[in-house]
């Protein structure tokens, strides 16, 4: 099981709000008025995504290589 985006140690979060585990899944995001999915870890119960910094910072350079190639 391999996601470009999530690291293993992202998977020792839990929900605070529903304590349970978090799943990696495609969640749709939204940057600079440009709709993609990722995979991100989230919870399954309150769909709450777990985005730190790390993937963040990473996710948007590769949207904006994405952008810029358009
Ligand atoms: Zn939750």
């Amino acid at each position: 099981m391999k996601y470009d985006n999530v690291q293993p140690e992202d998977l020792n979060w839990r929900c605070e709000r529903c304590d349970c585990d978090l799943v990696v899944g495609p969640v749709a995001a939204t940057y600079m008025n440009n709709r993609f999915s990722t995979d991100l870890p989230y919870c399954p119960t309150c769909k709450t995504v777990l985005i730190v910094e790390r993937v963040a910072m990473g996710k948007m350079a590769e949207v904006e290589q994405i952008l810029e190639d358009k």
